[in-house]
């Protein structure tokens, strides 16, 4: 059974369709890369997943558990448990500038009073040591790089141990030479077999990471495939005419 499973999910924005009937499965351990030009729905499609936006039709599963099924929205406890699989990793980071990194990493599980907190100190620092930012756990998030705060953030992400981890666009609001240190850390996550979908512009990254791809392409996945196939050899022309533009 795939982890996670979308099926047939439907968004407008007004009289604007920004997802169409949308389709697809991520399995254990599955990079999928997510491409297509701005405005097609990526960000939109993402953030339904763990219902930062409402669907109005379709469903989405995890683990065989219905977030919302066939446009019908489970329990809002029931929806929070699910989605508590799942983290997030935005383009802007969205750290609390008032909280240090370490207490950027600690907020969620002391307001939902998950763990002691010696534990959750203990994991803080585990993944401040795992994104290379052990050294900063008492900083505020106003004395670091946009790669050092991105890789606060994917840190934050996993402290809820999540099974899947969502990105939306995790490097595109950084200067060139600061995406190298936060690839790094995705790819190193993809090692370890995180299941991880991510939407992005890196097509390199998408071809070394990535185990599958997905083109969408106003509201509609147009072509998918091995992420080398997909970006080297596609076969439909929405995905021909923007890999043209972006190459
Ligand atoms: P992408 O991430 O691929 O750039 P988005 O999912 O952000 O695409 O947006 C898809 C379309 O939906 C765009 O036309 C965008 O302007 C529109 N849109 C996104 N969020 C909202 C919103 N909250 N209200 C109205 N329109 C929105
Ligand atoms: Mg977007």
């Amino acid at each position: 059974m795939p982890i996670l499973e979308v099926k047939n999910i439907k968004k407008s924005f007004g009289p604007l369709e920004v997802l169409k009937q949308i389709s697809f499965e991520v399995n254990k351990n599955d990079c999928i890369a997510v491409i297509g030009p701005s405005g097609s729905g990526k960000s939109t499609m993402l953030r339904s997943l763990v219902h930062l936006d409402e669907l109005d039709g379709g469903s989405v599963s995890v683990n065989g558990n219905y977030i919302v099924k066939d446009g019908v929205y489970s329990k809002p406890q029931q929806v929070k448990q699910i989605t508590s699989n799942m983290g997030m990793v935005f383009q802007h980071f969205n750290l609390f500038p008032h909280l240090t990194v370490i207490e950027n990493l600690e907020l969620a599980p002391k307001l939902l009073k998950q763990n002691d907190s010696a534990q959750t100190r203990q994991l803080s620092m585990e993944l401040l040591e795992k994104v290379g930012l052990s050294d900063k756990a008492d900083v505020l998030p106003s004395k670091l790089s946009g790669g050092q705060k991105q890789r606060v953030a994917i840190a934050r992400a996993l402290m809820r141990k999540p099974e899947i981890l969502l990105f939306d666009e995790p490097t595109s609001a950084l200067d060139p030479e600061l995406t190298g240190e936060v690839l790094r850390v995705m790819k190193d996550l993809a090692e370890d077999d995180m299941t991880m979908v991510v939407v992005t512009h890196e097509m390199e990254f998408a071809k070394d990471v990535a185990n599958k791809a997905i083109f969408m392409d106003k509201g509609e996945i147009v072509e998918t495939g091995s992420p080398v196939d997909l970006l080297s050899n596609p076969q439909m022309e929405r995905t021909k005419a923007f890999l043209s533009r972006t190459l």
